[in-house]
Formats: structure tokens, C-alpha cells, sequence
């Protein structure tokens, strides 16, 4: 096991306790949706939540894959639910949100990795709720030819798959995916609709180095990726990966004004960045501008 290291005083956040945060609760509850933001433990949920922003995680609570850095239980997942994407979209429509977060498990028991069902989701919520954008937050479709094709043909907003850590590090942290194709999977969605603004995101303090992280930024470009996130890694059992350092604030704001240099549109680089926090704020920030 890994002790958890205490955190400095830059992480804490405060309690979840806003009357909309429970309203949030409730509508999630209501529609048996299942949120990232409670399975993944985000420390961010009292704020996200008490303005009604909820990532919703899609065909179950149940993951096929087994990253050392997160929360989700593994495990063989349940059927999917065909009433899921009426679900979803009803409650999108129901918290009026401007922009939207899907993400889902990992599936890797299905044929097409859920491809189908993320498009029939986009689907529902583009009829029940046309005026609000979608970002959708996907696995990797590792040997599931057609998955992100069928994906990006469903036209969500913002295409986002999480690089989530440097190349030398994938064989700890994240042992089922492989770097490159993380990568051309961001490629490829650009490459299909250039409309679609491409994001991804990385966790730090696990262990890499400067030089590293700004090597996958210029992947990232290669790759024509639009939209990147780096957030503090926060250890949230002792089963998980420890935590390697915690990143004072400076160095999120040199990797920010770097990230900025090389091109990113929008960047988010804070100890408290997830890859789904402010996304509502920032996107719409940058469709007015
Ligand atoms: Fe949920 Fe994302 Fe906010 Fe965390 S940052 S609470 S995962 S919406
Ligand atoms: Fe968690 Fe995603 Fe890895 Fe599954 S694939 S264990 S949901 S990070």
C-alpha cells in the first residue's frame, strides 16, 4: 500500500454545502445517472456542483481497465442501457447547461467500445437541448476500428481523450493504453472534422519531468489538438499510484504560459485543473471571443 501524503495548503477546497449542489445531487439521482465527479472523488465537486456543472460518466459505473491513478472500480461492466442517452439529455436539458461533459468507462467488452452509444447520446442531447454544447470526454478505442470515426461523425463540440501522463510513464500509470495511439485517436478526430475543436489533458506529479511534459505539448500540436488541461494527480486511496510531488502553483503557471506559446487555444493549468473544470466557463469564453 501507499500512504497518503498530506496535502499542501494550495489543494484544499471547501465543503460541498450550496442548495444547488443538492439540487444537482438530486437530478443525477432522479435519472440514475452515474458522475465522474463523484466515482473519480474530484475535490472540485463543491464548486462544480453549486453551478450545476456535473460530468455525467456514461454505460456504467463498471470499467474494463485498471489505471493506477483512478477511482473507478474495475471490473465486468452490466449491459448498456438503451434508455441511457434519454436520460442524459433530459437532465441536460433540465439544469439548462450552455456546455456539457459526457465521459464514460472504458468498455472494452464491447465490439465498437461504445462508440454507437456516445453517438446516440450526442444525438439525444442535441434534440433536447440544441442550444447547449457538447464536449464528450472518450476511452481510447484501443483495437476498436471504426469507434472514434463513429464518434466524431456524431459532431460533438470539443473531442476530449486524456494523454493523462507522459510516454515513459504509461506502463505504471496507465498499463492498458499506449501512448500513441491516445495520440492518433486525437489526430484522427481532427483529421475527420476539422470543425471540432480536439482537447486532452495531463495529470503531473507523478514523477515526470519538465522536458517531458513539454515534449507531449508539442505531440499535442503535432496532432493539431486545440484545448489542453494539467492538473495536480491526487492519490485517492492507498491502492493507487503515489503521489511523487505535489506542484507549487508557479510551476502551473510557467506550464500555462508555455502551453500558450506553442499554440493551445485554451489552456488550464492549476493544481485544482481537471479536464472537465471551467470547461463550461472557458468554452464559452472563447466561442464569444
Ligand atoms: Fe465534476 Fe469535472 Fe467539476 Fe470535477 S472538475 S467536479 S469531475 S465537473
Ligand atoms: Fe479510470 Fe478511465 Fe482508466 Fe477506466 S480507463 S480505470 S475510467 S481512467
Amino acid at each position: 500500500d501507499n500512504p497518503i501524503q498530506r496535502k499542501p495548503g494550495w489543494i484544499r477546497v471547501k465543503a460541498p454545502t450550496s442548495p444547488v449542489y443538492h439540487e444537482t445531487q438530486s437530478l443525477m439521482r432522479d435519472h440514475r445517472l452515474v458522475t465522474v465527479c463523484e466515482e473519480a472523488a474530484c475535490p472540485n465537486i463543491g464548486e462544480c456542483w453549486s453551478q450545476r456543472h456535473a460530468t455525467m460518466m456514461i454505460m456504467g459505473d463498471t470499467c474494463t481497465r485498471a489505471c493506477s491513478f483512478c477511482n473507478v472500480r474495475t471490473g465486468q461492466p452490466g449491459a448498456l442501457d438503451g434508455d441511457e442517452p434519454n436520460r442524459v439529455a433530459d437532465a441536460v436539458a433540465k439544469l439548462g447547461l450552455r456546455h456539457v461533459v459526457i465521459t464514460s468507462v472504458d468498455r472494452d467488452d464491447l465490439a465498437d467500445g461504445g462508440a454507437a452509444h456516445f453517438a446516440a447520446v450526442i444525438a439525444a442531447i442535441r434534440a433536447a437541448a440544441p442550444d447547449t454544447t457538447i464536449e464528450v470526454l472518450t476511452p481510447d478505442f484501443l483495437r476498436k476500428p471504426g469507434g472514434v470515426e463513429a464518434v466524431a461523425a456524431a459532431r460533438p463540440d470539443v473531442f476530449n481523450h486524456n494523454l493523462e501522463t507522459v510516454p515513459r510513464l504509461y506502463p505504471s500509470i496507465r498499463p492498458g493504453a499506449r501512448y500513441y495511439q491516445s495520440l492518433r485517436l486525437l489526430d484522427t478526430a481532427k483529421r475527420i472534422d476539422p470543425g471540432i475543436f480536439t482537447k486532452s489533458g495531463l495529470m503531473v506529479g507523478l514523477g515526470e519531468s519538465r522536458a517531458e511534459i513539454t515534449q507531449v505539448m508539442d505531440d499535442l500540436r503535432i496532432a493539431e489538438v486545440d484545448f489542453l488541461t494539467i492538473g495536480q494527480y491526487l492519490q485517492p486511496t492507498v491502492k493507487h499510484a503515489a503521489v511523487n510531488r505535489f506542484v507549487p502553483p508557479e510551476e502551473f503557471a510557467d506550464y500555462a504560459a508555455i502551453a500558450r506559446a506553442k499554440g493551445f487555444l485554451l489552456v488550464s493549468a492549476t493544481p485544482l485543473t481537471r479536464s472537465s473544470y471551467h470547461a463550461d466557463a472557458d468554452f464559452a469564453a472563447l466561442r464569444e471571443a
